[in-house]
């Protein structure tokens, strides 16, 4: 495999799928995904933006596979006898079928939002393949507007390739790479600074962070539809930022400084003030929501002796008693037996409790046995390019169903707005997140996969600080065998009171 990535609409075919395989391999591997990208070349898409117009059948919007094959280069051949098309992008099959929403690529089967049709002359794709799905294979931005119900390809975002980050005498500085001239907006939200990129895409979305960095929370880039977001959460040290562009080539430095920051009139762009102090609210932790996944018929993931929504009940209660026992702290149930409770009506629960936290316990599925570990997810509304991807590759988790709003694989065309409440605790949430993450880590019962973003239904209206926790792979001999054993079910409960006692500053 060549490792280049063609531009959209090179007159070849060309082995625009080189990206993904390498990070199918990667995943298999479960090394970070970043690597995959590291040594990729990139070739700028055509300095004009191409837009290809999309039509609206049952009420969903497509596209035609002749127009999916100019977008990505790819060769088309259609099997009128079996309804079939096969789209090649370089050494990738992307397989459909007329009238059914089940898209193979390389054995593996993905959702769409709606069947393959075959209309007007045309087979017809769902647009999530293109929006959502395909992407994925180029690094290039793929935007669609309802107004006037266009695609745009290639333009007129840009491509970020990574971010690095140098240590200085009292701070840190971030510093962003862009493949070209880079558009963007610098805002506040939450004590985070966020830069905001229309109609881009990252390439490494790795950033490198530090065990306990005395400046920097957490960063992390959050891939939405039509914007590319670096969040960049700060420590309480940091008492000042600047966010600059400079050098040839260019580049956008984020610097956070335990001093104030002598500021450079050069700078084209930033803002340049103190960041507010941490929000007035307390972060005393005195009622706890633990939300047991499931329930009822909702059945969650099965598999011999592993049924989520006993599983999440049990380490439900098993975590009440702990809070409630040995740290006095109150506690809220969204279901105290075997009965099946909607996303809405749990968050409802939720906010009526007046909780300090929302705990939503749940057992994680794959098809890939080997993937084993917790993950801590907190809501965001968009999802990283490397979580999507991997969510492609691992498809089949039955989590994605039930848990997960507006999600990747069944309905990417909608776009969860930024106001959902939980944004505004998504510090917070952050901070409950990496306290469990760590008790789980001392705790050694499982592995970890770290703190995870994503669009979360039953976190998404919470009007406090929110957590998803997965106790491991159902799917994996290892972690099922923990998750059968009633102590070790036990010792996970404790690690997360403890952890929320330790978040807990009261
Ligand atoms: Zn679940």
């Amino acid at each position: 495999m060549s490792g280049k990535c063609a531009a959209p609409f090179a007159p070849h075919v060309s082995p625009c799928a080189a990206p993904l395989a390498a990070l199918i391999v990667c995943a298999l591997l479960m090394l970070a995904p970043s690597f995959a990208r590291a040594d990729i070349e990139v070739r700028m898409p055509a300095s004009e933006p191409r837009t290809f117009a999309t039509s609206e059948w049952d009420g969903v919007e497509y596209i035609t596979a002749d127009d999916v094959s100019l977008i990505y280069s790819a060769s088309l051949y259609w099997r009128p006898e079996l309804q079939k098309m096969t789209l090649r992008l370089g050494d990738f099959h992307v397989k459909v079928t007329a009238e059914n929403p089940n898209v193979v690529i390389e054995d593996r089967v993905i959702h769409l939002a709606a069947p393959v049709l075959f209309r007007a002359g045309h087979l017809q794709l769902p647009l999530d393949l293109v929006t959502n799905i395909l992407p994925d294979l180029c690094p290039y931005p793929v935007i669609w507007r309802p107004e006037p119900r266009l695609l745009t390809v290639g333009a007129p975002g840009s491509v970020i390739l990574d971010v690095t980050r140098n240590m200085l005498p009292n701070g840190i500085e971030l510093i962003v790479r862009p493949s070209g001239p880079a558009d963007f907006v610098t805002r506040e939200l939450d004590g985070e600074i966020q830069l905001v990129f229309p109609g881009s895409r990252v390439l490494n979305e790795q950033v490198p962070l530090l065990e306990d960095d005395p400046f920097l929370l957490d960063a992390q880039w959050i891939q939405n539809v039509d914007t590319l977001t670096l969040v960049v959460a700060k420590t309480d040290s940091v008492i000042d930022y600047q966010v600059t562009r400079e050098g040839r080539p260019e580049r956008i430095v984020v610097r956070l400084s335990a001093v104030p920051l002598i500021k450079d009139p050069q700078s084209t762009s930033g803002t340049m003030r103190a960041l507010t102090s941490p929000s007035g609210r307390t972060r005393q932790i005195g009622r706890v929501v633990i939300d047991a996944g499931h329930g009822g018929a909702d059945m969650g993931y099965q598999n011999g002796a592993i049924i989520e929504k006993d599983i999440t009940l049990d380490i439900a209660k098993r975590l009440g008693r702990v809070l409630e026992e040995e740290y006095g702290i109150a506690v809220a149930y969204t279901r105290e037996g075997d009965e099946e409770v909607t996303a809405e009506r749990r968050t409802e629960i939720a906010n009526e409790a007046q909780g300090d936290l929302l705990i939503s316990l749940h057992v994680n599925a794959s098809t890939i046995p080997a993937l084993r570990g917790t993950e801590v997810y907190v809501h965001s509304p968009g999802i990283g390019v490397s979580e999507r991807i991997e969510r492609i590759v691992e498809e089949a988790t039955t989590r994605y169903r039930t848990e997960v709003v507006g999600g990747l694989l069944d309905q990417s065309l909608r776009m969860i707005p930024w106001d959902a409440v939980q944004t505004g605790y998504k510090k917070r949430s952050g901070e409950v997140a990496r306290s469990i993450q760590r008790a789980f880590n001392e705790g050694e019962d499982l592995p970890t996969r770290g703190v995870k973003q994503g669009p979360i239904g039953v976190l998404a209206g919470a009007d406090m600080p929110a957590v998803l926790v997965e106790f491991g792979f159902g799917s994996s001999r290892d972690d099922a065998k923990r998750l059968i054993e009633k102590t070790s079910r036990e010792r996970l409960a404790e690690q997360v009171a403890r952890a929320i006692r330790e978040a807990s500053s009261g």
